[in-house]
């Protein structure tokens, strides 16, 4: 992509509304704008670090079975009366219909999809099922805040897993909760998050959440430094000593919830008599799980934990470009070079521009945050060809043109 030609505009300031790190960097940088609070449009580029992260999810739960549909964002009352979460919810929106039904904004869709698999299922040969979406969610938070942190509309990745019985359930259960650790690592924040024990509602004893160290996360945890596992403050009454050793030297940190996993047993399937005939003939209601993760929030995290002031060095596999290429004045060797990477179907952006001063362009690149930076210039060209940055590994070094996409592949 040329950047004379990609729409971004990026700013010397954030908005003063800006009220947290990630809305600061984010929309300074040209990745989201704010329409109101808790709702962003996300722009160009803000959408290509949010792809990014949506494939690896993908891929990850692809790699376990998860076979990807697209529910709606609308939903009757009729089905959230069901579960007892009309009344209950109260980050439900509720809105009339002009033939005058009362239908619902999804927050999660629990209640959509156990009906739906009620339709797809009967015997025990349809299990189990693993059906996870990438969407748009809505929740009327009390307090919309802290940019991409917590959204009125938010995007999430939610899995429903169908069980004939609890010890299949607890065995996809585990293997989920190590594929998410992947993700997250993935994702560049694998070492600052923690596994946490966190309360599993009236059917199981917990459910465990992602929490990410950060000071700005709304969340208060406790954390066993030796286990690398922690508890939620919101159950610690119950449980104020480390699940896996069972030390009671933990150590208070705030973090921000990624992610969360939970058993929900049969909480929905007997609401929705979702049930399926067993081996032996009886019939059984379905065992379920649910897996989130908050792919907006995701993005907030690891600009939280890895920006600095209107920099940031993206991780590999989530930066919305994995080079840039900034011409200073030599713009001949640079289009000779852009073009063999773009033919090359390299993920390359490349500062082009003309009327823009040398300092300007290292100033948005910054924001940009590439893990590689391709600096073409007289001074580079005089000591021998382009200068390529790897921010991950900190290293500058000079590589003679016809050479460089070679170094950086
Ligand atoms: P919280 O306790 O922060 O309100 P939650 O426990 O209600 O979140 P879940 O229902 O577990 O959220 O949703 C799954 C994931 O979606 C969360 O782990 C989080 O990453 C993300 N998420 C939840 N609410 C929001 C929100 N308002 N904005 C952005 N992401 C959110
Ligand atoms: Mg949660």
């Amino acid at each position: 992509m040329k950047r004379s030609q990609f729409a971004l505009k990026t700013f010397r300031e954030a908005p003063k509304d800006a009220d947290s790190k990630n809305a600061r960097f984010l929309e300074r940088g040209g990745y989201i704008n704010k329409l109101m609070a808790g709702v962003y449009s996300f722009l160009p580029l803000g959408l290509r670090v949010m792809r990014n992260l949506e494939d690896i999810i993908r891929e990850e739960m692809d790699g376990i079975g998860g076979q990807e549909l697209f529910l709606p964002v609308l939903g009757p009352k009729e089905n959230w009366q069901k579960s007892g979460r009309y009344e209950d919810l109260d980050i439900l929106y509720k809105m009339d219909t002009v033939d005058e039904k009362q239908i619902v904004l999804n927050p999660t869709h629990e209640e959509i999809i156990v009906p739906l698999v009620k339709s797809m299922i009967s015997s025990y040969n349809d299990l189990p099922l693993y059906l996870y979406q990438i969407q748009d969610k809505f929740r009327n938070e009390k307090r919309a805040k802290s940019g991409l942190l917590r959204g009125r509309e938010f995007m999430m990745k939610d899995l429903y897993s169908f069980h004939i019985n609890e010890s299949d359930l607890d065995d996809y259960y585990e293997k989920m909760s190590r594929v998410y650790a992947k993700i997250f690592s993935r994702a560049g924040i694998g070492e600052k998050t923690i596994l946490t024990f966190a309360s599993g509602g009236t059917f199981s004893k917990y459910s465990h959440e992602f929490q990410t160290l950060s000071e700005n996360g709304e969340d208060t945890i406790y954390l066993c430094e030796k286990c690398n596992v922690a508890v939620n403050k919101e159950i610690i009454d119950e449980h104020n000593y480390c699940p896996n050793c069972k030390s009671a030297d933990l150590i208070e940190k705030s973090a921000i919830e990624v992610g969360n996993i939970f058993k929900l047993r049969t909480k929905y399937s007997k609401p929705f008599e979702l049930k399926v005939a067993n081996q032996k003939g009886e019939t059984k209601e379905v065992e379920m799980g649910c897996y989130g993760i908050g792919i907006s929030r995701l993005m907030a995290t690891i600009v939280e934990v890895t920006a600095g002031e209107g920099k940031i060095v993206w991780p590999e596999e989530v930066a919305p470009f994995k080079v840039q290429l900034i011409s200073l004045g030599r713009n001949v060797e640079a289009n000779e070079l852009y073009e063999t990477a773009y033919n090359d179907k390299q993920n390359i952006l490349y500062d082009d521009r003309d009327d823009i001063s040398a300092g300007e362009k290292f100033a948005e690149a910054d924001l940009i945050g590439s893990p590689v930076r391709i600096i073409i210039s007289d001074k580079s060209l005089s000591a021998g060809g382009a200068e390529v940055i790897d921010h991950q590994k900190g290293r500058t070094t000079i590589v003679p043109l016809d050479k460089v996409l070679v170094r950086i592949d």
